[in-house]
């Protein structure tokens, strides 16, 4: 399927399969022949070395997970990129969740973006930021069954039939849960890492331990985790209540050994943020609740440092 309608070379030098169920995903078969393989910190996962063909001007890619739908993954995903360009970094977002994609709505985006003469999507830009959302392929009220291979063409389009440009950071929203997307990112493009978002709650933790797997199992390594709706700070009296659970998030990723990047409190103002279009980190960014979002970025971008041969350019 040509989203775009382009050609695709690129879907054509793929190999073909006598077996369906291995198509598009080969991987799913190591998965489930492999089923004991122990966690390494992120800095140590050794991966093989894979050419970032797809978008060579993109230095670090940074996937935004969630075990589940509403804890705050999109929200998280669109402060972090603006808190990133804060730092003086050209950052690019690409909204990746079939299932929900919300970006266009959190960054205030209405139209449509246009084609070049070479036939490639140009990025629109807001908040300095450089956007592509999957829900620009099909009408908000259209319910999209998304099959595997169609997923799998449109993420790899969304990589390579995009003029990204030169981009410091390109933050990736993930569907929520485990499935094709991340696969499918894995198969074309050197992924520099995946921060997970969750809620402190137990239901939503056990959820960080699934998502930590694949990602390990798929040789993806975790740059942190970050808990959203964390505390509620009493615009009142100043005072912070734990509405959810202390610290879930906190201690599941020391227990997972992986870095925790900080705690978001739940706030109105963060959810109106996103509802107008206008994030909270770009529209009051000295807030305590954009603070948050930034010190989170600040952790992220020391994490990214730490890692192998393609961090040794410069970290904006
Ligand atoms: P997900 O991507 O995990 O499905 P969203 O980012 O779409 O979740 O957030 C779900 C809803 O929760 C949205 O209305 C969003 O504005 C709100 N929300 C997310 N994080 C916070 C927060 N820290 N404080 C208040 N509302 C939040």
């Amino acid at each position: 399927m040509n989203l775009f309608k382009k050609d695709q070379n690129s879907d054509k030098k793929e190999p073909p399969s006598a077996n369906p169920r291995r198509v598009s995903h080969p991987e799913l078969q190591v998965i489930n022949n492999n089923p004991k393989v122990s966690r390494p910190t992120a800095p140590q996962v050794q991966r093989p070395q894979q050419q970032n063909v797809m978008i060579p001007d993109v230095r670090y890619t940074v996937a935004v997970a969630s075990g589940k739908g509403g804890v705050g993954k999109s929200t998280v995903a669109v402060n972090l990129a603006i808190a990133l360009s804060l730092r003086g970094a050209k950052v690019g977002l690409m909204d990746a969740d079939a299932y929900g994609p919300s970006i266009p709505m959190m960054m205030g985006i209405k139209q449509q973006p246009q084609t070049s003469p070479d036939k490639k999507l140009i990025p629109l830009i807001r908040h300095n930021i450089k956007m592509m959302s999957i829900g620009f392929l099909v009408p908000d009220e259209q319910a999209m069954i998304w099959r595997g291979p169609m997923l799998h063409s449109a993420i790899r389009q969304f990589l390579g039939d995009v003029n990204w440009g030169e981009l410091d950071y390109l933050v990736i929203d993930l569907p929520p849960g485990t499935g094709d997307v991340p696969l499918s990112l894995t198969q074309s493009i050197p992924l520099t890492g995946a921060v997970i978002v969750t809620t402190p709650q137990d239901v939503a933790l056990i959820d960080v331990r699934r998502g930590v797997a694949m990602f390990d199992r798929m040789g993806v390594p975790i740059l942190g985790v970050i808990e959203n709706m964390s505390y509620f700070v009493c615009p009142h009296c100043g005072e912070r209540t734990d509405i959810f659970k202390a610290d879930g998030g906190k201690k599941t990723s020391e227990k997972l050994g992986v870095s925790f990047l900080g705690q978001i409190p739940i706030d109105p103002e963060i959810c109106t943020g996103g509802d107008l279009g206008v994030p909270i980190v770009a529209s009051n960014p000295e807030s305590p609740q954009s603070a948050a979002f930034r010190h989170a970025a600040d952790l992220l971008v020391e994490q990214i440092s730490n890692q192998g041969p393609q961090n040794e350019l410069k970290i904006i």
